[in-house]
């Protein structure tokens, strides 16, 4: 089908663009936080609470980025992990790993 190999090709490319502007910097801000709180424990509690808000900041970037990317190419809503019925799931910012189909139009995403 052509235009399954469509939405293949094109999902698989915000994949790549989510992982260079989403995972890769998380992965950096977590790193640095943990970086930062270990040396700020046991007791300099200003760098720890800047540790903490790197950390957090970090969740934020991942939930935005992933809203941004991690679309589904034909009907743009974000691809999230489905139940064992096969109906999207409710929670709020989980996604879909290697996901085969749209949870919610069926387009063919690998
Ligand atoms: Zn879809």
């Amino acid at each position: 089908m052509e235009s399954g190999a469509a939405s293949i090709t094109e999902f698989n490319r915000r994949k790549r663009t989510f992982m260079i502007r989403g995972i890769v910097p998380v992965v950096g801000m977590v790193l640095l936080g943990c970086g930062v709180m270990a040396m700020g424990l046991p007791d300099n509690k200003p760098i720890v609470l800047a540790a903490n808000l790197l950390i957090f900041f970090a969740g934020v970037w991942f939930v935005i980025s992933a809203k941004r990317h991690y679309r589904c190419p034909v009907c743009e809503k974000v691809v999230v992990p489905t139940k064992d019925d096969g109906t999207p799931s409710e929670i709020s910012f989980g996604i879909a790993y290697k996901p085969k189909v749209c949870p919610y139009c069926s387009a063919q995403l690998s």
